[in-house]
Parts: structure tokens; sequence; C-alpha cells
């Protein structure tokens, strides 16, 4: 069996050829590996091991971790969806949250990163690459106003779009929509660079087409516990 070191450094040295390959930089390249599931002794070991960008999807969870790892220079990344009941819980754990699909969730965020934050909140606006509204995001008519909203909204501060592949579509078309989306939305927000998107199986074909945050969880951490 492989060791969490040595799949962090394979996956790492992944990363390192792709982005090469791509001709990109990889300062431009952010990591944020994936812990959902996993105790907070794996954050911790990650942390020992050099990660600093983490990831979760349900914001109990996140909180908990947030609260009780001893990670003090981590940045979390919220990247499930949020109800808006939610928004304050998630406005003071995270240092940025990838999943903002709607109006009334963005202006949730803003109402509780108002009253939970002296600085703005990072945030990114979530495309669904999908017809299934299920599966969070919205469509892309949707992302104009979304972003326009965003722009807005004083205590929120708009990095960029960040999408899941679909399973049935090849990553590379997938991306490329995220790709025009992005390109979409700079006209809007120039400085709103960021793609987060790529995880454990498509990380590369999320390096070709521009991601600057990847989301890798099962490759780096091994499987999920708990999630049959
Ligand atoms: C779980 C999750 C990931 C990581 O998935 P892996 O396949 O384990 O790399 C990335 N993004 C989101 C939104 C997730 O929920």
């Amino acid at each position: 069996m492989s060791s969490l070191a040595d799949r962090l450094s394979s996956v790492q040295a992944s990363i390192a050829d792709a982005v090469h390959a791509a001709g990109r930089s990889a300062d431009d390249v952010t990591t944020i590996v994936v812990t959902k599931f996993h105790p907070v002794s794996l954050v911790e070991e990650l942390y020992a091991l050099g990660v600093r960008d983490f990831g979760e999807n349900r914001q109990q969870e996140l909180s908990l971790k947030v609260k009780t790892a001893e990670v003090p220079e981590a940045r979390w990344h919220f990247i499930g969806q949020a109800q808006t009941n939610k928004a304050g819980a998630i406005a003071r754990a995270a240092d940025a949250v990838h999943s903002v699909d709607r109006i009334k969730l963005a202006g949730a965020l803003q109402r509780a990163a108002t009253a939970e934050r002296s600085a703005p909140l990072d945030v990114l606006v979530q495309l669904n690459l999908t017809d299934d509204p299920g599966r969070g995001g919205a469509q892309f008519d949707e992302l104009e106003p979304l972003v326009e909203e965003v722009l807005s909204l004083d205590a929120l501060r708009l990095r960029g779009v960040m999408a899941v592949a679909p399973l049935d579509e090849d990553p590379a078309a997938a991306f490329a929509r995220v790709r025009a989306a992005s390109d979409r939305i700079r006209t809007l927000a120039p400085d709103a660079t960021a793609i987060s998107a790529g995880m454990s199986h498509d990380f590369r074909q999320a390096i070709d087409a521009g991601a600057t945050h990847l989301r890798i969880g099962s490759a780096i951490t091994g499987p999920r516990p708990n999630t049959a």
C-alpha cells in the first residue's frame, strides 16, 4: 500500500508535468486537497506534508475541522452545495466559497460575511455542466445576472468560476465550456480570473483548459470512508 506522502508527491509530480506540458507556470495552479469524510488527523498529516489549501463540501464538517484541526496557516475552501441557512457558519469558517450558484445564496453570504468577517469573502460562481439542477451550479445563461449581483455585494469578492465535469462527457469538452464561461465573466469582472476545475480523474484536462484551482481528493487521500 502506498503512503499518503507517496500519493501526494506522485499527484504533485503529475500536476507539475501537466502544467509544464501546457506551457503554463506552476505559480498559476493551486492544488486544493479535498478532505471530506476524512478525519481531522488526515488534515493534520497533509499539513505536515506541506499542504495549505483544503476543500470540504459539507458545512458541519468544515466548521468542525476549522475549529479542531491544528493547521494555523490553512486556507479552507467550501466546495459543496450550500443552503442559505448555513451561510453564516460557512462565512465564518471558509476562506473561499466556490459554489455560489444563485442570487439568493449570494445575498445570504453577503449578510453573513458582513456580520461575521472583517475582510470580504472570496467567492466563485458555480457553473452547472449538466441539465440536472440537482447537481448544483447555475446554467450558462444564468451566470451573467449572478455575476452582476455578486459584483454589487461589497462583502463578497468575486474570484472566478467553478465547475464539476460530468462523468458522461469528454472532460476536455466540458472544461472548454468552463473556459468560455470564464472568458464571459472576465468581460464583466476582469479580476475574476480563477477557474476551479479538475478532480482526481480529470485534472490533466483541466490544466490544459486553464484551471487555476484543482480540487483533488481520493487520488491523494485514498478512498473516502463512510460514503457508501
Ligand atoms: C469530492 C469533490 C472533489 C474531489 O473529488 P475526487 O474525485 O476525490 O478527487 C472535487 N470537487 C468537489 C465539488 C467534490 O465534491
